[in-house]
């Protein structure tokens, strides 16, 4: 079986059609999971959210995902930095009470055999950042999986978790895939809609399980059209000039 892991997608259209044209066309997925944040920053909200509702299997909640919808959760825009919030008031005034819904019903975290999905980290789903071995080390007992799968961070990268407790990172990059037989690992994919590793290629994983393979794949997509968008809808100039640098 062939699984896609896709993430922080951000209303970025053209990223995520890029993605799925690329999936399609280097041998398919049988399913497509999703690690939240479909929403956010991006010109295309109700697009993606379309697309994401009919093509993943499964999908978490993201911070972004729940800063629009308000209300009942523990994500409050007010916390995002000036232009994030900016952007995620001007999301959630685009869409329809199904879409609010369909975000709203997200859960925060997901296990499906021997992966356990979540968008932040196991301990804190839609807060904390793994971004350091440490980070890791002490999530280890918020998941019972072999394999952790997070987003959130927009920058790929394996931490391999030995018996012993030690814990080391390394950055996630095509060329050097995981093996899954290395004990347990938490991985992320990367980027769909808005990478953050100065790479700007949108970024997602296949899982081949027939190979116990998980390799990061870079595609290169139209950054220019969705730069266009967000200047027509009068989103921050600094979230559409991000996207050309990867950061
Ligand atoms: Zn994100």
């Amino acid at each position: 079986m062939r699984y896609a892991i896709i993430a922080d997608i951000h209303s970025n259209l053209a990223a995520l059609t890029a993605v799925l044209d690329d999936i399609k066309h280097t041998g398919g997925a049988d399913e497509i999971w999703c690690l939240g944040d479909i929403v956010g920053y991006g010109p295309d909200p109700r697009e993606c959210l379309d697309i994401i509702r009919q093509t993943t299997n499964i999908c978490v909640a993201g911070n972004h995902d729940w800063a629009v919808i308000g209300g009942k959760n523990e994500v409050d825009i007010s916390e995002f930095n000036p232009d994030a919030a900016y952007a995620d008031q001007w999301t959630a005034q685009q869409l329809s009470n199904e879409d609010m819904e369909y975000l709203s019903n997200l859960p925060l975290a997901i296990e499906k055999g021997d992966f356990t999905l979540v968008h932040g980290s196991p301990r804190e789903p839609v807060r904390e950042y793994l971004l350091s071995s440490g980070a890791a080390r002490e999530n280890l007992s918020y998941f019972t999986t072999r394999f952790c799968l997070v987003g959130h961070s927009h920058q790929p990268v394996v931490f391999y978790c030995k018996e012993n407790g030690d814990v080391s990172a390394r950055y996630f990059l095509p060329d050097n895939p995981v093996t899954t037989d290395e004990g347990r690992l938490i991985i992320n994919p990367g980027s769909v809609g808005q990478p953050r590793d100065s790479n700007p290629d949108a970024a997602y994983a296949i899982y081949d399980s027939e190979q116990q393979l998980i390799r990061l794949h870079r595609i290169p997509y139209d950054i220019r059209a969705t730069q266009k968008k967000m200047q027509a809808h009068g989103l921050p100039v600094r979230l559409a000039a991000r996207l050309s640098y990867g950061v």
